[in-house]
This record gives structure tokens, C-alpha cells and sequence, in this order.
């Protein structure tokens, strides 16, 4: 195949800049997909300035690709040359072991090879993400796209969806549940739109003022602001689900404060620095604090299609790769509205 041009961090907290790479000839599971659109997660943030840590240097971020097959291996059965195709977080896993067997594959005991900063299953190859022009991926990792839905739109339910889809079903969000959304940004305004379709009570806590009318217009119903004090005892014992999807460093005890009895705080958001969690947090008010990573490939593709049924889409602004550290630096502001999406005709250029 020839060279795939992307977008590479060269080493940590290094700009973006333009690279290419190899993809690897469609085997006969596998489609080649030429990718449309693939959104900016705040993940991608945090590994290509290695805040985790164990970052793959040049490292082609970017795990919301949504594309369209051009070639289909010979024993692929779900998908042809025309269709619309999507690749998130994973693109292999043993398949054997018991997480594996439970669609679970974010925990494969072996490991599972992620989008981007990861290898493949043979431990060797480097795996590069959405920031390109292709990918070739095994059918069982590729996740069909229901009709009528916007690409670019589209793209970012292959991380933001799913990781805020999934908690919501995990503890079984149901019509009048009250939900705590906590930030507004690309996870934060899919937990929204999912949350409010499933007939839940919404309420967004957040740090930015100006987002009032859009949380309500995505589907809350109630916005409060985390940096005034008087929040957190306003609205204390007051919600059976907190859903936190914050990137940056927080005090967990507060908003576990705003739990009913028995109720659960999820933490989907990384912040790179460990946070201290008092007993009585969780004691008073048998209440729980739980933690949810992205999500199995079953449920990716449930997930896509109940948004498909529902017409859930995430809102956008497409940028060429171009812009993509501009991109970054606003992230870092909470000024993103409400997921950055990569156009790559801007690589084909
Ligand atoms: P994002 O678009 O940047 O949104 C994060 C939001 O958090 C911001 O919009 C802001 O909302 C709020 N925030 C930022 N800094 C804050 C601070 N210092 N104090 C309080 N609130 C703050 O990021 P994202 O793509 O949604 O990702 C959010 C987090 O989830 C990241 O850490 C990412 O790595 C993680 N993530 C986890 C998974 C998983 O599987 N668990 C999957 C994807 C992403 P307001 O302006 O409303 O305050
Ligand atoms: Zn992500
Ligand atoms: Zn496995």
C-alpha cells in the first residue's frame, strides 16, 4: 500500500505535524476503509503530551473515524466496498479470554490493541489512529453505521458515545432518574442528549457560565455552576446518578455529597493526578463511586444503532488537521462546542 499521509505528535508535548505511515494490505478479515471524518477526544490530548504516561512516540492520535470501504477482504461478510464504516477506541483483542468472551474486549487479559498508542496483537506493530487518510481494521472491530446519520456527526459516537451510553445502561437510567452531567464538552454533551432520551431528569453542573442555554437545548432541564460553593448544598442528596466527565483535577468528595442514598457517581473523565476519597464520602448515604471505560464492541454497536432509532448525533465543528493544535489549546479552555472533528479531505490536499 502506498504512504498513508496523517498528523503525528513527534514526542511528547511536541505540536502535531504532518507524517506518514503504512497500513498494512487488507488480510481476508479486514476492510480498508478511507477515512471521512475523525473527531478529537480530550484522550488524545492527554496522550499526546503523555500526561498518562507509556506514550508511543510519533504518536497518530484520533479514535472516532468514520469512513467509507473500499475494499473488503475475502471472508468479510458484514461489510462491502460503498459503506459506511466506523472504528473507535479498539481494533483487536485476543477474543478468548473471559472479558473477551463477555464483549468486554477494553479488558482482554492479553491486552487489547488500541486505535492509537498501542500495537497490535503481536506486541510489534505500532498502531496509528484517525489523524490519516486510512485504516485497515478487522471486520469484528468495524462498526456499521446506521443510515441517515450525519458522518461527521457520527464520528465522535465511537468514544464520546459510547463511553457516556454506557454508563447510563450499566446503572439501568431509566424515565424520571435524576442525572448530574458533570461538564459540558464532547462527552459531556452526549451524556446529555442520551441521558435526556432515555427520559432521564438531566441537571448539568458546570464551570462555564456561557453554556447555560446550549445544556438545556441538548436536554437538561436544570444548570448549575460548580465554582459557586452554594451548588453543592443546593443540590445535596438530590441525585440518583452523577455522571463526571471531567478532564482536569477535582475534588470527588463534594459532588459524591449530592448523591442520593445508594446512589452512584461514574467517573468516566482522567485527570492525570490521583484524587483522595474520604470514607464518610461514601459511608453516609451508602454511596457509591464507580468508574467506566469506554465500551465493549456489542454494546458500540447497540449504542449506534439506538442513535440511529433516535437520530443522536453529536454537535460539531469541523476543522481541517490543519487547526488541529489551535484545536488542542481550546480544548484545554473548555471552548469547544462541543466535539472538534477532523475533515480529512484537509490530508488529501
Ligand atoms: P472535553 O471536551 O475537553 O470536556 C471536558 C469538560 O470538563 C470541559 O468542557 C469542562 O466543562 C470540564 N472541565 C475542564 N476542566 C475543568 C476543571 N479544571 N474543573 C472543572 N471542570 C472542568 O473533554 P472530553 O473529550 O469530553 O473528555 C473528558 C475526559 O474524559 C477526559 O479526561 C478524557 O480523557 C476522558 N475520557 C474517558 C473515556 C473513558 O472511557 N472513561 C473515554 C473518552 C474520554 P465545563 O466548561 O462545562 O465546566
Ligand atoms: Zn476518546
Ligand atoms: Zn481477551
Amino acid at each position: 500500500m502506498p504512504k498513508i499521509p496523517a498528523y503525528a505528535a513527534p514526542a511528547a508535548k511536541k505540536p502535531l505535524a504532518p507524517f506518514t505511515i503504512d497500513r498494512r494490505e487488507p488480510g481476508p478479515h479486514d476492510v480498508a476503509i478511507d477515512i471521512l471524518y475523525c473527531g478529537v477526544c480530550h484522550s488524545d490530548v492527554h496522550q499526546a503530551r503523555d500526561e498518562w504516561g507509556s506514550g508511543k512516540f510519533p504518536m497518530v492520535p484520533g479514535h472516532e473515524i468514520i469512513g467509507k470501504v473500499v475494499q473488503a477482504g475475502s471472508q468479510v461478510t458484514k461489510f462491502k466496498a460503498g459503506d459506511l464504516a466506523g472504528v473507535g477506541c479498539m481494533v483487536d483483542s485476543c477474543r478468548k479470554c473471559e472479558p473477551c468472551r463477555r464483549g468486554l474486549e477494553q479488558f482482554c487479559e492479553k491486552g487489547a490493541a488500541f486505535t492509537y498508542n498501542s500495537t497490535e496483537m503481536d506486541r510489534k506493530t505500532p498502531t496509528y489512529g484517525g489523524y490519516s487518510t486510512q485504516v485497515v481494521v478487522d471486520e469484528s472491530f468495524t462498526l456499521k453505521i446506521p443510515a441517515g446519520l450525519d458522518p461527521a456527526g457520527a464520528a465522535p459516537l465511537l468514544c464520546a458515545g459510547i463511553t457516556t451510553y454506557s454508563p447510563l445502561r450499566q446503572f439501568l437510567v431509566k424515565k424520571g432518574d435524576r442525572v448530574a452531567v458533570v461538564g459540558l464538552g464532547g462527552l459531556g454533551h452526549m451524556a446529555v442528549k442520551l441521558a435526556a432520551s432515555m427520559g432521564a431528569e438531566v441537571t448539568l453542573l458546570s464551570t462555564s457560565r456561557s453554556k447555560e442555554a446550549d445544556a438545556r437545548r441538548l436536554g437538561a432541564t436544570a444548570f448549575e455552576i460548580t465554582r459557586d460553593e452554594a451548588t453543592f448544598t443546593k443540590l445535596a442528596r438530590k441525585f440518583d446518578l452523577i455522571l463526571d466527565t471531567i478532564s482536569a483535577p477535582h475534588d470527588y468528595n463534594k459532588y459524591l455529597g449530592m448523591l442520593r442514598v445508594q446512589g452512584t457517581m461514574v467517573v468516566v473523565g482522567v485527570p492525570p493526578e490521583p484524587t483522595p476519597v474520604a470514607a464518610f464520602s461514601l459511608i453516609g448515604g451508602n454511596r457509591r463511586l464507580a468508574g467506566s471505560l469506554i465500551g465493549g464492541i456489542r454494546e458500540t454497536q447497540e449504542m449506534l444503532d439506538y442513535c440511529g432509532k433516535n437520530g443522536i448525533v453529536s454537535d460539531v465543528e469541523v476543522i481541517p488537521v490543519q487547526k488541529i493544535n489551535e484545536a488542542y489549546d481550546r480544548m484545554l479552555k473548555s471552548d469547544v462546542r462541543y466535539r472538534f472533528v477532523i475533515d480529512t479531505a484537509s490530508l488529501r490536499k
